[in-house]
């Protein structure tokens, strides 16, 4: 007889962003002539450079005729795209560890960060930083690990960034810069961390799908840049919110060759190896046109438009951030990422906050508890909309806070 996973009714009961989304729908319903502005769900809002729309427009050409027809192509992704990200994320940051045999092209950072978990034994302890991206928790509670969840809290107390662990963890998930807090580390935070697992044999999974945000010279932008962390860290990196790729879906994730892990039984597992069988079992690759689209993003012209995109994300949260201090609120975030946390004046829950500025303002906001209860009290905000709708909103920000 089939049984469901029973780990689903674990789960949380709606996933975050449906929740904003119902809510929204709602007031809409209710008043058909509001005029909203989206500061919550993460989704960047301008368009795709020009350097990847040609690559895309050539790559669509060379599918129409049989010599430069592809296919399937490597699980892995393509060597080119493979080579260009080993070279340019890494080699000529000064990072030498890596090459182009530990990069796994993906379709986004989500589905490797929900899939990683295959090739971690069932019984291990976690540790998530928490305020958190949801999928971290959610997908453990799929794979069975909802009671071997430890929350490392990130608080004002704190500075916002985790402490390390009071009791061994297996497997530690950073994520920096980070969503939703958008605090970053900086290279001496980081290497604590790089320590710490080599000390204990940990895993890290290292987050850092807005690394292309960061702005000072001191911040981390890979785990890698602290020595070591090739045999304790696999790193996630994604191009949404770096080239507005959010509907293209690319990104990739780096599982070093020295990754040397042991089985329960002591026998040693090599981590490069075991991703590659899991991604060769069930997974068929991204496809080539998306590939090329990606590649383009290395050229000199596809960096400048990187450049220019982050920047103007940059610019809507730096202007954030400083209406909301100025008005005298809890602000951190803005400076080395496209989020803004915001914490409100302690009267009203995450939701009531989130549903106040709705109904006054017409702005929605995340809900900081929706990432956990660490972010109770808080709002997160996103410089993802455009500079004009961004320019709106903290009027009315400043008109209703
Ligand atoms: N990781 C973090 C921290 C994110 O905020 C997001 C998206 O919002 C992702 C991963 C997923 O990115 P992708 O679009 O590549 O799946």
């Amino acid at each position: 007889m089939f049984y469901a996973n029973d780990n689903f009714t674990k789960l949380p009961e709606s996933y975050l962003f449906s929740e904003v989304t119902r809510r929204i729908s709602v007031y809409k319903a209710e008043h058909p002539e509001s005029d909203i502005i989206r500061m919550d769900i993460g989704d960047v809002s301008m368009p795709l450079g020009n350097s990847v729309i040609e690559a895309m427009q050539k790559a669509v050409e060379d599918m129409a005729s049989c010599s430069t027809f592809h296919g399937y192509g490597p699980e892995q992704g393509y060597p080119f795209l493979r080579e260009l990200i080993a070279e340019n994320d890494y080699q000529l940051r000064g990072i030498f560890a890596i090459d182009a045999e530990d990069i796994f092209i993906s379709d986004g950072a989500k589905s490797d960060i929900g899939n990683l978990g295959d090739i971690f034994g069932r019984d291990i302890k976690i540790c998530i930083a928490e305020p958190a991206y949801p999928v971290y928790i959610d997908a453990n509670i799929l794979d069975g690990r909802k009671e071997n969840i430890t929350l490392l809290k990130c608080l004002h107390e704190n500075g916002f960034k985790p402490e390390l662990p009071a009791k061994p963890a297996d497997v530690i998930y950073l994520c920096y810069p980070n969503n939703p807090t958008g605090v970053a580390l900086s290279v001496e935070d980081l290497k604590c961390w790089v320590d710490y697992a080599l000390q204990n044999r940990a895993l890290i999974i290292y987050d850092s799908a807005y690394e292309a945000y960061v702005r000072q010279p001191d911040i981390a932008r890979s785990i890698y840049e602290i020595e070591g962390a090739e045999k304790v860290a696999i790193e996630v990196r994604s191009f949404s919110k770096t080239a507005g790729f959010t509907g293209v879906r690319c990104g990739y994730t780096v599982v070093p060759k020295s990754l040397d892990f042991t089985f329960a039984d002591g026998r040693i597992s090599n981590l490069n190896k075991m991703w590659n069988r899991r991604q060769s079992t069930k997974f068929n690759g991204v496809g080539y046109i998306v590939q090329k689209a990606a590649a383009a993003l290395y050229t000199p012209e596809g960096q400048q438009e990187v450049k220019a995109l982050t920047d103007c994300y940059m610019s809507n949260a730096g202007s954030l951030r400083e209406a909301l201090l100025k008005k005298g609120f809890e602000v951190v975030g803005g400076e080395n990422s496209p989020y803004v946390w915001f914490r409100g004046n302690g009267e009203k829950t995450s939701w009531e906050m989130f549903d106040y500025l709705l109904n006054k303002a017409e702005i929605s906001s995340t809900p900081g508890s929706g990432f956990g209860q660490a972010g109770e009290g808080y709002l997160r905000f996103t410089g993802f909309n455009t500079p004009e709708k961004t320019r709106r909103a903290i009027e009315r920000l400043i008109k209703y806070l």
